[in-house]
């Protein structure tokens, strides 16, 4: 069977060396193609004029460097947000978001079309699964936000300014740890010290508790944030808004953590949506203060952003402030979400089924 032209977006480093062994070229081309892919970032192979012209046509007959199309952006009022709607190649739409808070940009990447994990609250999960990402697309949702920042930096009256994709979250469409493969091949290729170059420290993955998922996370050692959809500190009410926790349940998915840090000696940041009378009260709080004992750990608070398929409404931000102050008596630090980029519903992980209707 004949196959198709290589993504090079796809391509670990060492993958790269190995594509270009097999065509009998030295793997040392490598780096200089690297280079052009992610350093200089060209669109074409074309642009890559410093490699030998039979390393190239090589390249051109067997390889490609597919970008995501935009289908639709949107820019959110206080300027803080743009949200993209991306076209894949067999015309399945995922969803990125760049965010910009005072010179640091973060690039909110989806990994998968949909969800399987069927979340109640989260509009992903209520569009079901489609299929995963290849890492290839994972990257290219990379390089588009990076293209973008460059653009505006270009464009604006201090070029100089400190506008840089420094951040990634792994937190908009789908759940990272079911795609395991590509996704850390895409964290891979991102980290990349010749190309991306971004530091694991500023790349989070989140989970909403995959447990092989995380032990193999925990083993493999790379030193990437590790985030983990809580949401309930009881097995029941958690199985309740998280179908998956009947799968892997929260005591099993504690052990996980506890592995995860004793490996890693790394705190987990544990993300928690808030919804108005539902996980919100100070009892809760203190279930979680008493589950998370002895984790070194953070809370993320997330106000819930309502979804057409979920009948319920955020926290008031009175009783997100007791929650926080119930954590901090268990020595838990905890935050809450700035609710930036809400009128373009292009919160991170919020991600809206007005997607699949466009
Ligand atoms: N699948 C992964 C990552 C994507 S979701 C996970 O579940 O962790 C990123 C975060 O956004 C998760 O903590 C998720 O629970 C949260 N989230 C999803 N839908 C939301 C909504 N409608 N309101 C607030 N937070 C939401
Ligand atoms: Fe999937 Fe995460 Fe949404 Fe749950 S919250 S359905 S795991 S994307």
């Amino acid at each position: 069977m004949r196959q198709g032209p290589t993504n090079l977006y796809d391509l670990t480093r060492p993958a790269l060396e190995e594509w270009l062994e097999r065509r009998e070229f030295n793997r040392v081309h490598a780096a200089r193609i690297w280079n052009y892919l992610y350093y200089t970032g060209v669109r074409t192979i074309e642009e890559m004029t410093e490699i030998s012209p039979r390393l190239r046509d090589r390249l051109a007959a067997e390889a490609h460097l597919p970008r995501l199309g935009v289908v639709h952006e949107t820019h959110s009022s206080d300027g803080f947000t743009r949200k993209y709607l991306m076209g894949l190649h067999d015309a399945h739409r995922i969803e990125t978001v760049l965010m910009k808070f005072t010179g640091r940009v973060t690039a909110c990447v989806s990994s998968q079309v949909g969800c399987a994990m069927g979340c109640v609250f989260c509009a992903t999960g209520q569009m079901g699964y489609t299929r995963h990402l290849s890492a290839g697309e994972i990257v290219a949702q990379v390089m588009h936000v990076r293209d973008t920042v460059r653009e505006l930096a270009a464009a604006s009256a201090n070029p100089a300014g400190e506008d840089k994709l420094r951040n990634i979250v792994l937190m908009g469409m789908g759940e990272p740890l079911h795609n395991y493969d590509a996704v850390m091949d895409a964290i891979d290729i991102m980290r990349d010290p010749g190309g991306l170059a971004l530091g694991a420290k500023k790349i989070t993955l989140s989970t909403v508790g995959v447990v092989p998922g995380i032990i193999r996370f925990a083993d493999e050692a790379r030193p990437v944030h590790l985030a983990v959809s809580l949401h309930a500190a009881t097995q029941e009410e958690r199985a309740a808004l998280v179908p998956t926790a009947k799968r892997w349940p929260l005591d099993q998915l504690m052990e996980a953590c506890r592995y995860f840090v004793q490996k890693l000696g790394r705190r987990i940041f544990f993300e928690w949506t808030l919804i108005d009378g539902k996980n919100d009260s100070p009892e809760q709080a203190h279930a979680v203060g008493r589950l998370l004992q002895g984790i070194p750990a953070q809370v993320n608070l997330i106000p819930l952003n309502p979804t057409i398929g979920y009948d319920g409404a955020p926290t008031r931000s009175e009783a997100a402030r007791k929650f926080q102050d119930v954590l901090a008596e268990y020595g838990l630090p905890s935050t809450v979400r700035q609710r930036r980029g809400i009128d373009i519903a292009a919160g991170c992980g919020q991600l809206a089924v007005s997607a699949a209707t466009m």
